[in-house]
């Protein structure tokens, strides 16, 4: 079966403090599980049932260090 979702690769995601889009680039058939500035907020991957919970940080054009876990 072919996957035809737009589920990962480059996706644009809003910095949780001011809302600007920021450009992330993920793997393929990632899903994005919480964005945050606070890198110790890390979501309960028990809980929403990541297999492969991953994270990467990029600042934001205002420089808030957005974090984004997402499940790979
Ligand atoms: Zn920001």
């Amino acid at each position: 079966m072919e996957a035809s979702g737009e589920r990962g690769g480059i996706t644009t995601v809003e910095c949780p403090v001011c809302q600007s889009d920021l450009t992330v680039s993920l793997p393929r058939e990632s899903e994005i599980l919480t964005l945050t500035t606070n890198p110790e907020d890390v979501p309960d991957y028990s809980e929403n049932g990541a297999a492969r919970p991953r994270n990467i940080q990029m600042p934001c054009k205002d420089g808030h260090p957005v974090t984004v876990f997402f499940d790979w």
